[in-house]
């Protein structure tokens, strides 16, 4: 061999970058919400030994509400980050290794499925559990992140009772503004629905229900300009319509409804979604369409979008990723 091969050979070798030592775990779970942490628990109880990331909102969605009251076994009641709290305490009681980070990259191609961690760690696991959930859409004033649990919601069941006979405001026109509008309305004198354009996007059925709701008022070709208020909370909306009129409505919750994004892009190279990116299961399981991956909670659930749904599917996915690797018999 040349001297000058011989230097190619050395030059090409010192540019590689450094072998990133992979981690090889069985049960990894990627997300921090209810699913994940009853997921956590499940599979720990099992003897998987799962590692946990919380990802980017430790605690997840829950964690920017303030009092839970339909999770059932707190009567009193408790706040999101304090339940997220307790589900922290149990998953790690049983020996969940719970690690603050994010999952940045996804090779689902083959078993063990490999994870980058904040752009740099790898892990390679066995079974996999995404428990990502999903982010509401909010529409971005100043203002209303300002009120954002004082005032500000994006879930009426969760919230919806703590304006009980008082008037609110529901943004959106799809069918989740008109559920949310809906249950509102029996709780609240009355309800705004907010729409931008001259019709509703929601179901026939569901504009239909909203009609025949007598404290549902509707305002079309209305867009939300500001939410007004102080130190006490919300007092006021103010809107502008269509003829470019400033209206001011008075109420004291504003629910933003204009959609959820499911936090699933970077397994949508590998796995089923629907058009917006909910990670498709086969019914009654949390099974996806590769074999050793399991979703569970709002990022397969566009329906229900629950604390307590989302805790079942993950003790769901626990169980499915035992019966997996029970039957790859991988030690
Ligand atoms: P959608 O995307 O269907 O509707 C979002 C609504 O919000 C639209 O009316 C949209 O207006 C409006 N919107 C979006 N951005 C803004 C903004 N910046 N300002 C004001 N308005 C805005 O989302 P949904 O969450 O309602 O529904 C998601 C999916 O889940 C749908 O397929 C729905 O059918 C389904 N679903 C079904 C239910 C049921 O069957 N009971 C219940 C809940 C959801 P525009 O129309 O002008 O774009």
């Amino acid at each position: 061999m040349s001297m000058f091969k011989k230097m190619e050979l050395s030059e090409e070798k010192s540019k590689k970058q450094p072998e990133k030592k992979a981690e090889k775990v069985k049960c990894l779970i990627i997300g921090s919400g209810p699913a994940g942490y009853t997921a956590a628990i499940y599979a720990a109880r099992a003897n998987l030994h799962p590692v946990l990331y919380e990802g980017l909102q430790p605690g997840g969605q829950l964690t920017t509400t303030t009092d839970v009251e339909n999770f059932p076994g707190y009567p009193d009641g408790i706040t999101g980050p304090e339940m997220m709290e307790d589900f922290k305490k149990q998953a790690a009681r049983f020996g969940t290794d719970i690690r603050f980070g994010l999952a940045t990259a996804a090779d689902l191609s083959a078993s063990p499925f490999k994870i980058t961690i904040d752009n740099s760690k790898e892990i390679h696991a066995d079974s996999l559990i995404i428990a990502t959930g999903a982010t509401a859409k909010y529409l971005g004033l100043e203002s209303e992140s300002r009120f954002m649990g004082s005032g500000v919601s994006a879930c009426a069941t969760c919230d919806g009772f703590f304006y009980k006979n008082q008037d609110v405001a529901v943004v959106g026109g799809g069918d989740t503004a008109a559920e949310e509008a809906l249950y509102l309305s029996g709780i609240c004198r009355k309800v705004y629905l907010i729409i931008r354009k001259d019709h509703m996007r929601a179901s026939v059925v569901m504009q239909e229900r909203v009609m025949n709701k007598k404290n549902i008022v509707v305002l079309y070709e209305h867009v939300t300009r500001e939410i007004v208020g102080d130190g006490n909370g919300v007092s006021g909306v103010l809107l502008i319509n269509s003829k470019g009129e400033e209206v001011m409505i008075d109420v004291t919750g504003f629910f933003v409804a204009i959609g959820h994004l499911p936090n699933s892009s970077i397994f949508r190279d590998y796995l089923v979604t629907d058009e917006v990116g909910y990670i498709k299961t086969m019914p009654g399981s949390t099974k996806t369409n590769v074999d050793g991956v399991f979703a569970c909670g709002d990022v397969m659930d566009a329906h229900y979008r629950q604390a307590v749904t989302a805790a079942g599917t993950g003790c769901m996915a626990a169980m499915d990723a035992e019966r997996y690797l029970g039957i790859r018999d991988i030690p």
